[in-house]
């Protein structure tokens, strides 16, 4: 939002509050902070669903191609960015500078954010596209695949996505407590998040403490027992899924050694000519971590490693085995894989061998995955995308989509740019060529700001983020941090409308993450209530 944006509606705003009674209904403010006044009223409308960096891409590239088109971006959480927030490690800090692009895109005259709306739920499909010429499907992957074996409901037991939201301070996420008390822990998965969650496991704390990762994590990584990360998958080493920048990283994570089988590498060095040059290189990295002899001074950082890390091939998960008690995990069988065919049509084929091995924590890494968001919505549950044809949602005229619900829980922020600039193009096309019908003049934001205030949903501006970004900046500063993350979405409202008094009464019609926020004010408690 643009500053003249933001002080017109701080003015609003105050103006309404100096005229209300003692208890204020929050909702009669929203819906002033996005309004556009600068384009015309026939200019074409598009709202995009989810603030992540499909959403934030898409509008982009729609606001830099045409100058008269008005964008807005729903959100379900107050806070913005989606993944580069949620997901990507916290010792990724470079990857997270697309956030400078993103608050650009969100501070252009034609565009603004509007989160603690979930779309499907506040409002549905079907009235974004009463109130837009178009709507652009962006809302990523919140679900995850599960591993469908006995014993995965047992204590101790986590999927990745969750793993990650806790460290990462995903509201829904905070309380998940995993216990790190055993010293072997098992990922089921070979990717770059399962790499993530190992070097979370196993980094030493001195180097996260100066991350973002949020204190709880903090001080639980501190006290973990976990010495000793298995990183199980399928096949074979010529197709673990990383990419070469988080095996170096696990390789060159201090205080680790790698601990490999020797037997599971028979044969891969022979094939390295005549792999590709990317899966060469990834390989070759990985022979050497397992099999070479290390130089001295590689030798000497093993020998005082206090924590050992490595890949297990070949190994399907049977059954997550339990504790005496049935109530924890104390191992998981596999089953053991042989492999068939070559090249891309490899298939992994059990031998009807078993191996047990034993663990008090496993973590599944097998994937995210996107779910329905609307009954209006076309919904492909086998692929679990939204069926389109370049970005077009299929049959349904002015739906389009982008992102990891578009295409699917792969690929990294660069994929995803791509992907949604090609949406914005498509949809661009269609307005050009007259099948996009925008020469009707539609409410845009307006008309949603009124559905939302009579279901009292309080929509946060990007001037709101901004206020909840200084105060975690603030709060990261305190302990030597990029910032410390708000994990209580109650909070995050609270600190976005930190200029109203302490009488003010919030209501929302939400549960656990939306939050009643009562008293909401500078020092102000604010507790939630489950709806
Ligand atoms: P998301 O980022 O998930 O954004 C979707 C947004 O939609 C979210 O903000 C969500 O809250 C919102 N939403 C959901 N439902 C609704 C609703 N009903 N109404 C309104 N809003 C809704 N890529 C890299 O390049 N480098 C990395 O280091 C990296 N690390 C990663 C680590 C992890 C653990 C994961 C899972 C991914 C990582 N990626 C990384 C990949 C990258 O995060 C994705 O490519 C990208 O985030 C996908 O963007 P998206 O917008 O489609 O989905």
């Amino acid at each position: 939002m643009s500053t003249h944006k933001a002080a017109l509606c701080k003015v609003q705003m105050l103006k309404l509050f100096l005229t209300s009674a003692r208890c204020v209904r929050i909702t009669r403010f929203h819906g002033v902070c996005g309004l556009s006044t600068s384009t015309p009223a026939s200019s074409p409308k598009v709202c995009i669903v989810g603030g992540g960096p499909a959403g934030f891409y898409t509008a982009q590239h729609l606001v830099k191609t045409r100058t008269d088109v008005q964008v807005d971006i729903y959100e379900r959480l107050p806070v913005p960015f989606g993944l580069v927030r949620f997901g990507v490690a916290p010792d990724h800090p470079e990857v997270k500078n697309v956030i400078n692009t993103f608050t650009q895109t969100a501070q252009h005259a034609r565009c603004s954010f509007h989160g603690n709306v979930r779309v499907g739920k506040d409002v549905t499909v079907e009235e974004l596209q009463e109130a837009y010429h178009a709507v652009v499907l962006s809302y990523g992957a919140e679900g995850n695949r599960t591993m469908g074996v006995p014993g995965e409901d047992l204590a101790g037991v986590y999927s990745a996505k969750d793993f990650v939201g806790w460290y990462n301070g995903l509201p829904r996420n905070r309380e998940l407590r995993p216990d790190l008390s055993c010293e072997t822990a098992v990922i089921l998965g070979q990717g770059n998040v399962a790499l993530d969650v190992a070097r979370m496991l196993l980094s030493p704390v001195d180097i996260l403490k100066k991350t973002d990762i949020t204190q709880h994590a903090l001080d639980a990584l501190a006290e973990s027992s976990v010495r000793r990360v298995l990183i199980v998958g399928r096949r074979g080493p010529l197709q673990v899924a990383c990419t070469i920048k988080e095996l170096r990283e696990m390789v060159n994570l201090p205080g680790t050694r790698p601990e490999m089988e020797a037997s599971e590498f028979e044969g891969i060095a022979e094939t390295l000519k005549s792999l590709a040059r990317p899966r060469k290189r990834l390989t070759e990295l990985l022979l050497k971590a397992a099999i070479e002899t290390p130089g001295e001074e590689e030798l000497e950082k093993r020998n005082r490693a206090e924590r050992a890390w490595g890949f297990r091939f070949l190994r399907r998960p049977l059954e997550v085995l339990p504790s005496t008690d049935l109530i924890r995990a104390a191992g998981i069988r596999l089953a053991v894989n042989r492999l068939e065919g070559d090249g891309e049509g490899v298939r992994a084929v059990a031998t009807g061998e078993v191996e047990d091995v034993e663990c008090g924590l496993v973590i599944s890494s097998i994937g995210y995955k996107s779910l329905p968001i609307d009954p209006a919505v076309p919904f492909d549950t086998r692929k679990a995308i939204i069926p389109n044809t370049m970005g077009r949602v299929q049959q349904t005229a002015g739906l389009y989509c982008s992102g990891w619900v578009k295409r699917g829980p792969t690929g990294v922020i660069a994929t995803t740019m791509n992907d949604s600039f090609d949406t914005a193009r498509t949809l661009l096309q269609d307005i050009g060529k007259g099948t996009l019908d925008v020469s009707t003049v539609k409410p845009g934001s307006q008309g949603v700001s009124a559905l939302l205030e009579k279901r009292g949903v309080k929509p946060v501006s990007f001037s709101d983020w901004e206020k909840i970004d200084s105060e975690e900046t603030r709060r990261g500063e305190t302990r030597g941090k990029p910032r410390e993350k708000m994990l209580d979405v109650g909070e995050m409202l609270q600190q976005s409308c930190d200029f109203l008094p302490s009488s003010t009464v919030i209501l929302t019609n939400h549960g656990r993450e939306r939050g009643l926020l009562e008293s909401c004010g500078p020092g102000a408690s604010c507790r939630n209530l489950q709806s």
